[in-house]
């Protein structure tokens, strides 16, 4: 009879008896050298830094993303998710854009004249558009 790694094993175990406790010992390290385990905590590890990656990217950090979720699994993705973006913010809306975008996707500001812009030539203009000279 073959005998199992489980914990109701352990508990009936005699631990007087030093072939039963080797017995269990190597069913217990059979069972955790069975590569179909290794090839399941293989594929999360692999499939949680996707999931930091792609949580990243939306931070504009996506190998950050990746290594906190292949560090920690879902606790790097809060990580990533807690974490300031690192995107350009429109001048106008303060919201992050991707880097390289011409038109703010919050509010269509035209990102590339706006950088050209000052904070006070931008003032100087609304100041105008409402007469308070
Ligand atoms: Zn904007």
């Amino acid at each position: 009879m073959a005998l199992e790694c489980s914990l109701s094993a352990l508990a009936a175990l005699d631990r007087d008896d030093l072939d039963a406790v080797q017995a269990l010992l190597d069913a217990c390290t059979k069972a955790l050298l069975e590569p179909s385990l290794w090839y399941w905590a293989l594929g999360l590890t692999v499939a949680c830094a996707l999931v930091g990656a792609l949580l990243g990217m939306t931070k504009g950090r996506w190998l950050w993303g990746l290594l906190w979720g292949l560090a920690l699994g879902p606790i790097g993705w809060i990580v990533v998710m807690l974490s300031a973006s690192r995107q350009p913010l429109c001048p106008e809306c303060a919201k992050p854009n991707p880097a390289g975008l011409k038109r703010c996707r919050h509010c269509g500001t035209d990102l590339a004249l706006a950088a050209t812009r000052s904070s006070r030539s931008r003032l100087r203009d609304a100041s105008q558009s409402r007469n308070w000279k």
